[in-house]
């Protein structure tokens, strides 16, 4: 079976420890290939590697560094056929979600970010009045961890290394076990792409094993994470009292509000896809549907019939919607939560098993009605194809429904009412507001967490900032 390796001081190379994890296709439930199973060790050569670069990336002229960076965004557009069915095999996304959005976004972070570091710019202040200009200075923080889920591997992998790489840091990155063969790719791609050695290391392995080790380790500056609200409270109690720099990007329960004067057509199609895009398992899905009653009946059977007619099955098929869910032990808590549904009084709309007759992983898209807002199966993420859909009367109501969890990621509203469009999006408590649109993304906005969704923001040159350190001078004259 092919073995991935680590990438570190520039070479691919095994682990210390010889030792090797499954990697599933979560399609089959079969193992396909061997990931090392990498330990404190490997963390420690890597970030020697990283801290012996740093000096030498960080003095690379911006230009230089940006053309660096453009040739692996180049080489990631030139294997996209190649990475994007690599991305669904690991993933069980499908392959057409991965040629469309996975892929192209990874070539996409690193463009903007290798061009970010061109247009990276410092303050002055002429403090009139006292003789004196104060400037800052930011300059790279030194070696930095970045961590990144499951669910859109390469995207949100290179989503945080790029800013960290323009910014002059240099990087020991882990990837999720569950989905380590694009960033494996990716070290091939940066190799052929002439990043000098050390500047980016990538240690295979488990968060306990690996992620704690680049947590924990006193040469990482700063730690920016993706995933689990529960991981992110882990990794601040260790960084925070060793004043390291943290952006932690964490789970999500994000409602999707539908106003009776919404634009009908177009909301129903976006919801379909903003609820069960990539299974469900992205942090920005619109898991709690509340409809305005006058349209709540036809909104439940229109729902019911789009989602029953997705196609769920092989991620490699191109007519596939719905490919599989990640893992045995993810597809297992998705159905607890669905069991739970129940108990807690839902009715299920459609959906609500395993997909029959499939080897792997899979469920079928599942719409659950009948539920109270404040139960736990609309607080707790659930991050799969469920959705619960609701009915409410007053916009008052639904913002205390929409800010009841202690999320808050993304928010969709959907209105042809101006003035309640502003209204609603300045009193949701979320860090992200979609009007009448889902992921309508632009890489220079800030984007992240309220409340336990997170802490820091990506995207745009807050990212290239979170990853400096600034120090100002005053001059008198
Ligand atoms: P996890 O928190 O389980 O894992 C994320 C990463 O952290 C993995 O690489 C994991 O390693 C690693 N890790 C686990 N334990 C530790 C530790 N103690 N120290 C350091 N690293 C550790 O999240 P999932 O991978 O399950 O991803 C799903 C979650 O991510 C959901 O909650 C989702 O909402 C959130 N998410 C948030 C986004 C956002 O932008 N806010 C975007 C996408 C997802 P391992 O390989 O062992 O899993």
């Amino acid at each position: 079976m092919k073995r991935l390796q680590n990438y570190i001081n520039g070479k691919l190379s095994e682990p210390i420890s010889q030792k090797y994890l499954d990697n599933l296709d979560p399609s089959s439930g079969r193992a396909y290939s061997l990931l090392p199973d990498s330990d404190g060790r490997d963390v420690e050569q890597a970030v020697n590697a990283a801290r012996a670069a740093f000096s030498d990336w960080a003095a690379t002229e911006a230009e230089e560094r940006c053309l660096i960076m453009l040739r692996i965004a180049d080489l990631i557009e030139r294997d996209l056929e190649m990475l994007a069915g690599a991305e669904s095999i690991d993933n069980g996304k499908p392959v057409t979600l991965a040629r469309s959005v996975d892929i192209p976004r990874a070539a996409a972070n690193f463009r903007f970010y290798a061009t970010a570091a061109m247009h990276m710019a410092n303050e002055s202040h002429d403090t009139i009045g006292r003789n004196a200009i104060n400037y800052t200075l930011r300059r790279p923080l030194g070696v930095v961890g970045c961590i990144s889920p499951w669910n859109l591997p390469l995207y949100l992998f290179t989503w945080k290394v790029a800013p960290a790489l323009a910014a002059g840091c240099t990087v020991v990155a882990k990837p999720s076990e569950i989905t380590p063969m694009t960033a494996y790719l990716l070290s091939k791609l940066a190799i052929e792409a002439e990043l000098p050695p050390g500047v980016l290391n990538i240690v295979h392995g488990t968060g306990p094993k690996v992620g704690s080790a680049i947590v924990a380790h006193p040469d990482t500056k700063a730690i920016s994470f993706t995933g689990g609200t529960k991981t992110g409270e882990e990794i601040a109690r260790v960084a925070a009292p060793m004043f390291k720099k943290l952006s932690l990007e964490l789970g999500g329960k994000n409602p999707n509000i539908i106003f009776a004067d919404c634009n009908y057509d177009e909301m129903i199609a976006t919801s379909v896809r903003s609820s069960f895009s990539n299974q469900g398992e992205i942090c920005l899905c619109g898991s709690r549907i509340f409809v305005e009653r006058p349209i709540y009946e036809r909104f439940r059977n229109d729902l019911v019939e789009s989602v029953k007619a997705l196609k769920v099955g092989d991620p490699a098929d191109e007519a596939t919607d719905v490919g599989a869910i990640v893992s045995k032990q993810h597809l297992e808590k998705i159905m607890s939560y669905i069991e739970l549904a129940k108990t807690e009084g839902g009715t299920i709309l459609c959906g609500g098993q395993a997909a029959a007759g499939m080897a792997g992983f899979f469920i079928e898209p599942t719409v659950i009605e009948g539920l109270p807002f404040d139960c736990r199966t609309n607080q707790e993420e659930i991050f799969g194809p469920v959705v619960t859909i609701m009915p409410f009367d007053t916009e008052d109501e639904v913002l205390r429904y929409a800010n009841s969890v202690r999320y808050g990621l993304s928010a969709t509203v959907w209105t042809e009412n101006l003035s309640r469009a502003h209204r609603v999006a300045a009193a949701l408590e979320s860090g992200i507001v979609w009007i009448n649109c889902w992921l309508l993304r632009d890489l220079r906005t800030p984007f992240g967490g309220v409340k336990d969704s997170g802490v820091g923001r990506e995207g745009g040159f807050e990212a290239v900032r979170f990853f400096t350190e600034e120090k100002n001078i005053c001059i008198k004259y």
